[in-house]
């Protein structure tokens, strides 16, 4: 058996980024840019006024009130190059036009009196004020966005503002779902006696779109060497190949005996977590394949703490692991000792400090919790009590946390 943090470091230690590729900025939002990007341009490109009102040489204005002849009038998207500030007078500009030659200053048209012909400038003027320089966002050669980076508004803006219409984004990687047992029946058709709907495979395609990857569901391997064989052999060609169930000891577990014999080489089949002890992570050749435990909430968690991490590595994120924070606990919680426990809770904030509540019922086969459940909290391996009060390590559970209902 590994333990919870020797399990995480050899599977991020296995696997790498997936390759680049080319894709419209438009389709690239939460995409991971592949490459550091550095501006083609100056931006601004050019000199322009941060305001409406009058460009104005401030050795013109310094005694105020003054008076300006307004000798011409710059909207934006007007070309500056015919135009000048010639002594005693003032160009009137609208913000984003470019400032003309001679202008050192820009005033704003509250602090005139918004004259057409001629302007009287009412407060003192500043040298520089109001114009944006060429470059003072980002200068042609420098980087304004490093490999790793998520394409969102302010990344997309940027990319725009520079030109790039097609953007640098790592390739999202397949993922096989495999689920195993006799007992499976496809979602759509009712259970008849001793069957159960194949759910894991939805829960999982689920938390594999959530991470941005592409989640291939290739159906049922029946309990029969043969037909495990075979569906491994399927979810092989995909980037990484995902299994629930018949990895722990029972007798019609078969997955990783059929494993060892397509050539897998296999890092471990045991981790020191609870739920979700009997996880195997191998790799063949460099595809990791994941065999989690058959359980839906033992899936839904070791998927959460060992593939996600994973598949988010595969797509060139940089920060894999979610942050833990600390919250206070409103009951006690006991466990055995050896390994790390996941404990499904509820949170509450309260000066300042987050409060945590069982989600309810904590045994594994019990998955209403696990809806319940907007956060889990981390147990260290050698721990066996926390009271009331406690400080304890917990981690945010879904991408969607901050839409989530308060606590009912
Ligand atoms: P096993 O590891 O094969 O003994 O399965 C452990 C438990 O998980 C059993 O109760 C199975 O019925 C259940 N299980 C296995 N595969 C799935 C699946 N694809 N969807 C939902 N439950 C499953
Ligand atoms: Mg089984």
């Amino acid at each position: 058996m590994v333990s919870f943090e020797e399990a995480r470091n050899v599977i991020l230690s296995s696997v790498s980024a997936v390759g680049a590729e080319h894709i419209h900025l438009l389709d690239a939002a939460g995409r991971i840019l592949a490459e550091d990007m550095a501006a083609p341009w100056d931006m601004p490109l050019w000199d322009n006024s941060a305001m409406d009102g009058y460009a104005v040489n401030s050795a013109d204005c310094a005694t105020v009130p003054c008076k300006l002849r307004v000798s011409a009038f710059l909207p934006a998207g007007a070309r500056a190059e015919d135009v000048r500030v010639e002594q005693g007078c003032a160009v009137r500009i609208m913000t984003g036009a470019p400032t003309p030659e001679g202008c050192n200053a820009v005033v704003p048209v509250e602090e005139t009196d918004n004259g057409d012909h001629e302007v009287i400038l009412r407060e003192p003027v500043r040298r520089g004020q109001h114009i944006r320089i060429r470059g003072e966002d980002v200068a042609a050669g420098a980087t304004f966005a490093r490999a790793g980076a998520i394409i969102r508004p302010p990344e997309a803006n940027m990319l725009a503002s520079l030109g790039m219409a097609l953007v640098p984004v790592y390739r999202r990687p397949t993922v096989a779902i495999l689920s195993t047992g006799d007992e499976l029946v496809e979602l759509g058709i009712t259970p008849g006696p001793g069957e159960i709907v194949n759910s894991n495979a939805l829960s999982l395609a689920t938390a594999v779109r959530e991470t941005g990857a592409m989640p291939l569901i290739i159906g049922i391997a029946r309990d029969t060497r043969a037909s495990h064989l075979e569906k491994l052999q399927e979810g092989l060609k995909a980037d990484v190949l995902i299994t629930s169930a018949g990895i722990s000891a029972g007798d019609r577990d078969l997955v990783r005996e059929a494993l060892e014999e397509l050539g897998v080489r296999l890092l471990f089949w045991q981790v020191g977590i609870k739920p979700g002890g009997p996880t195997a992570f191998a790799l063949h050749g460099t595809t990791p394949v994941f065999s989690l435990p058959g359980n839906p909430v033992s899936t839904m968690i070791t998927f959460e703490e060992f593939v996600r991490p994973a598949l988010l590595k595969m797509q060139g994120h940089h920060r894999v692991l979610r942050p833990l924070f600390k919250a206070v606990l409103r009951e006690e919680l006991r466990k055995k000792p050896g390994k790390v426990q996941i404990v499904r809770i509820r949170l509450e904030r309260e000066d300042g400090r987050w409060y945590a509540a069982s989600a309810g019922d904590q045994r594994t086969s019990i998955t209403r919790t696990m809806v319940d459940a907007e956060a889990v909290a981390v147990l260290p391996a050698g721990s066996t009590c926390f009271t009331a009060g406690d400080e304890v390590d917990a981690h945010f559970y879904g991408n969607h946390i901050d839409l989530l209902e308060a606590t009912p």
